[in-house]
């Protein structure tokens, strides 16, 4: 049967379910709402190869060309989303003109936190999309050596500093956490994660937070005062302190939002609406949890899910093992699972001196998460443990058998 599918969003989310829908037989229309002037594009490469100036622009897009002719996706270029009526699935958009679909894909992913203070100040930046990291890539670039304020040690500042420190800049983290990323790594591994910095000379400042910013008479950013009294000289802020799913236009509409758009296991909000990516929030089976995930891997495998829901294939629910990776400096940090605050780490392979480890993360009963640093084999060894469910004392009997060599 033929139905007609209205996407909103042009991301990673939205790129792979129209693809998946394709390759499936969808024959009908495809319509993707994309609120910027680019076509979709990849973006981790925006904090690193895209913001260092090692790849252009010309590396990211995220459909061939030859598959923006075969996919037939009619594209509504630089049109917001304003409402949706869920009853007859017809989205609004800020032109007035109305589409309507038989389904409808919520992928409008998130928005970055702004620092108050810092509106309208040149030489404050944002790290989102593909216009943010051309303005803060010709900006590092006009000036070398530059003082460089990066606000948040998440996965925006340390990439950014990374980035930063590596193209000979004076790199300055402030977190107001008293450990970078605990939330997702735990004590541990977040803390070792800090110390990378300070191998590449970038100036940590933790449980520190930003109590104002100071412009000069020309308008830039000149220091950033902090919530220990002290003031650092800033010729270049980045702000890097979360987002927020966009959901605004969806107020009104009928749909649970909390903290994104509220769906069932299989990502629907609503007969004939569903929702991929960042903006999702859906119960994860697996782990029992309501979650929402921030990830590159989750955007692909949910915009994949969906168009198999559309097509009629998928019908497990939605219940992947969250996995993502983040190259800072010469590493390759990644991560598979879901380790909760106060999960047992051990480290299975390698160690911290070396720089070079995998440690897995346990509730004590279960294997929870792996964390590895330049180990992408045992990541991925443990990723199946985790497929597989293995129980924490298995885990560690597979660790020292394979120390053993046995
Ligand atoms: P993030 O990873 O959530 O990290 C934000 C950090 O800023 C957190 O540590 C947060 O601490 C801290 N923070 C919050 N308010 C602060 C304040 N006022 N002053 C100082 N620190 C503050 O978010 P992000 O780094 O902005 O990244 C944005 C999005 O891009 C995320 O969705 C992220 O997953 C994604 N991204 C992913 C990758 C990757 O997977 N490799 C790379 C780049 C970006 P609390 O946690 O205590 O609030």
């Amino acid at each position: 049967m033929t139905s007609s599918v209205v996407i909103v969003g042009a991301s990673l989310a939205a790129s792979r379910c129209a693809a998946a829908l394709r390759r499936g037989g969808h024959d009908g229309a495809i319509t993707v709402i994309n609120a910027e002037a680019h076509l979709p594009y990849d973006r981790p490469p925006l904090s690193k190869q895209f913001l260092s100036g090692e790849w252009d622009a010309d590396r990211l897009p995220l459909l061939k060309p030859e598959q923006l002719t075969e996919f037939e996706i009619d594209w509504r270029m630089q049109t917001t989303a304003t409402a949706l009526d869920v009853d007859t699935r017809t989205v609004t958009l800020d032109d007035g003109s109305t589409v309507q679909g038989d389904h409808v894909v919520i992928a409008t992913g998130a928005a970055p936190r702004r620092l108050p203070g810092t509106e309208g100040i040149a030489g404050v930046h944002l790290l989102r999309t593909l216009d943010d990291s051309t303005g803060l890539r010709e900006e590092l670039a006009a000036r070398p050596n530059a003082s460089v304020v990066v606000v948040g040690a998440g996965f925006i500042g340390a990439e950014v500093a990374a980035t930063a420190a590596t193209a000979g800049h004076r790199v300055t983290i402030v977190e107001a956490a008293a450990v970078p990323m605990e939330r997702g790594l735990g004590a541990e591994m977040g803390a070792f994660c800090g110390s990378l910095h300070a191998d590449h000379g970038v100036d940590l400042r933790l449980s520190t937070g930003v109590t104002g910013v100071r412009a000069g008479a020309d308008g830039r950013i000149a220091a950033v005062e902090l919530s220990d009294g002290t003031e650092l000289v800033a010729d270049v802020l980045v702000v890097g302190i979360g987002v927020v799913p966009s959901t605004a236009w969806l107020d009104g509409s009928g749909l649970t939002l909390d903290d994104g758009v509220v769906c069932n296991a299989h990502c629907e909000a609503a007969p004939g609406i569903h929702a991929a990516g960042d903006v999702a929030r859906w119960p994860n089976e697996r782990f029992g949890e309501v979650m929402r995930v921030e990830h590159w891997d989750n955007a692909v495998e949910q915009g994949i899910h969906v168009a198999k829901r559309i097509l009629g294939e998928a019908t497990e629910p939605f219940a992947p093992i969250p996995w993502f990776w983040s190259d800072q400096y010469e590493h390759k940090i990644q991560l598979a699972g879901r380790p909760k605050a106060g999960d047992l780490v051990e480290i299975v392979t390698g160690s911290m001196e070396e720089r070079r480890f995998a440690a897995i993360y346990g509730d004590g009963e279960r294997l929870t998460g792996v964390f590895g640093l330049n180990r992408p084999r045992h990541v991925m060894q443990y990723r199946r443990k985790l497929a597989e469910g293995v129980s924490w004392a298995d885990a560690l009997h597979f660790a020292e058998e394979a120390r053993s060599g046995s």
